[in-house]
């Protein structure tokens, strides 16, 4: 590709379940705009290997660096997020920037100029794009509001009781957070463990990038984006939303049962239930959601998880949920309980789904809120709970408990209450659907036609590179 006009763009990103999907579709949105630009996509092996592209995906190299979990005392063959326990996650992203030697190697080896576009776990990659004089984007597969507070929170540590249960963030003095906000290992940490470290080197690189991409629509997070611009540096671009294609294939159960199940119910009239491809509640949150579930009398299709700490492998306990509740729900064809892979984004098309139960990753609210879907949130770690706070923002949400420790409890009353107002006839119900239509509107448009806000946002992301590098 020597001598192309374009950047030769490398897309890096982290390796995690939720975050390669939007970097997969980001490749898509480039080259409709540079038609015959040259994109690749970096990644260990068996994640290139793992992913299924339609063969209507715009061409897209793939390039594999090696990568040794066991050399970090990880599990062999552990090369995503995804594959790990919660206790093991700090090992997983200090074992990732062992892909550096790789990753520079190739970077090094392209003879066109070079558009980085790396996660912003992968800050590192600032450091390889200055010495190889490549350009230096970080995507953000997050919501500007969360990535903001998120990496607010961890600059001011240690987070200790003295500072009361409500306090103000410094950078941010009108973001007020409680306690139930800050994730466990946040609160726990005292600057100096490794968890505050890895987060320091995150935060000193962000300051160190060109430029970033965020997957959020200026028109609607204009706050968030202009808490991020002090965060970084620099005019952040927000191009979203970079939704996941609806497509993704689903390996253990019987997608067209679940959607047969879906055609049988009334317009939105059920609650979908899912924490995403990572997180799970206790077993005692399960038991008192099933219960609350059984209260409110709605349908539901719930993806289960095991609980937290727990391995799908071992097999899915009778315990964890009431007696009977199962048979009981399904006789009375109003649950449905799916176990794996659940096809998320064509159930939330469904015109069947009338909300959903989310811990408020990115993604599901974009997901959700693009198909008009009202949330329930149960936010349950990283950024998640300020996530939870844009879409109460919005309007679109109500929060029905928060973390998934012993200590947070949710109960059944509580679970009833919320899918009663959200689901049914109530002033609240009714707004929140209005809401929802309106975000899902405002994410239409910011992709119509090439005066949508995201659509000329990339472009000037482009033009920004190809200056640049020139
Ligand atoms: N997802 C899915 N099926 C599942 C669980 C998750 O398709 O059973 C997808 C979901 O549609 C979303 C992503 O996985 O695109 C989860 O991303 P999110 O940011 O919501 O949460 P994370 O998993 O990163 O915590």
């Amino acid at each position: 590709d020597a001598g192309s006009q374009h950047p030769h763009v490398v897309l890096f990103p982290f390796l995690a379940r939720g975050h390669i999907p939007a970097f997969l579709r980001l490749a898509g949105l480039l080259h409709e705009l540079r038609p015959g630009i040259t994109v690749t996509l970096v990644s260990t092996a068996r994640i290139l290997a793992s992913l299924s592209l339609p063969p209507t995906h715009p061409p897209i190299r793939l390039h594999a660096l090696p990568f040794a979990p066991a050399d970090h005392g990880l599990p062999p063959g552990a090369d995503s997020l995804a594959d790990l326990h919660v206790h093991q996650f700090i090992a997983f992203f200090q074992a990732s920037e062992s892909l550096r030697p790789a990753f520079e190697g190739f970077v090094s080896g392209i003879r066109s100029p070079v558009c980085i576009v790396a996660d912003a776990f992968f800050g590192w990659t600032a450091d390889v794009a200055r010495a190889h004089r490549a350009f230096h984007a970080t995507f953000l597969t997050g919501g500007a509001f969360g990535f903001a507070v998120f990496f607010s929170v961890w600059e001011h540590l240690p987070h200790t009781r003295a500072a009361g249960d409500e306090f103000p963030l410094p950078d941010f003095p009108s973001v007020v957070l409680h306690r139930t906000q800050i994730p466990r290992y946040i609160l726990a940490a005292t600057g100096a463990d490794p968890w505050s470290a890895f987060f320091r080197r995150v935060i000193s690189f962000c300051r160190k990038t060109d430029a970033v991409l965020v997957n959020t629509v200026q028109e609607l997070e204009s706050s968030g984006l202009d808490m991020l611009r002090r965060t970084f540096g620099v005019q952040p671009w927000a191009v979203g939303p970079i939704l996941a294609a609806p497509t993704t294939p689903s390996a253990s159960h019987d997608d067209a049962g679940i959607f047969r199940w879906l055609d049988a119910h009334p317009p939105r009239s059920v609650l979908y239930i899912s924490f995403g491809s990572q997180n799970s509640i206790n077993a005692d949150q399960m038991t008192e959601l099933a219960r609350g579930l059984e209260a409110s009398g709605r349908p539901f299709l719930w993806v289960l998880r095991p609980p937290l700490g727990l391995d799908a492998k071992d097999g899915f306990k009778p315990e964890w949920l009431p007696a009977g509740f199962e048979e009981r729900t399904a006789e009375a064809n109003r649950g449905l309980l799916v176990r794996g892979w659940a096809p998320q984004v064509r159930i939330l098309a469904h015109p069947s789904t009338g909300a959903f139960m989310s811990h408020c990753g990115w993604n599901s609210i974009l997901e959700s809120l693009c198909h008009g879907v009202p949330v329930i949130g149960w936010p349950l770690g990283a950024e998640q709970f300020f996530n939870a706070m844009v879409a109460v923002e919005w309007g679109v949400c109500v929060e029905v408990a928060r973390g998934n420790m012993e200590t947070s409890v949710v109960a059944m009353a509580a679970v009833a209450d919320a899918v009663g107002t959200v689901m049914g006839e109530t002033e609240k119900g009714g707004e929140m659907r209005r809401n929802a239509g309106v975000i899902a509107r405002a994410m239409v448009a910011a992709w119509e036609g090439p005066r949508g806000s995201s659509a000329v946002s990339l472009e000037g992301f482009l033009g920004c590179v190809e200056t640049s590098v020139r």
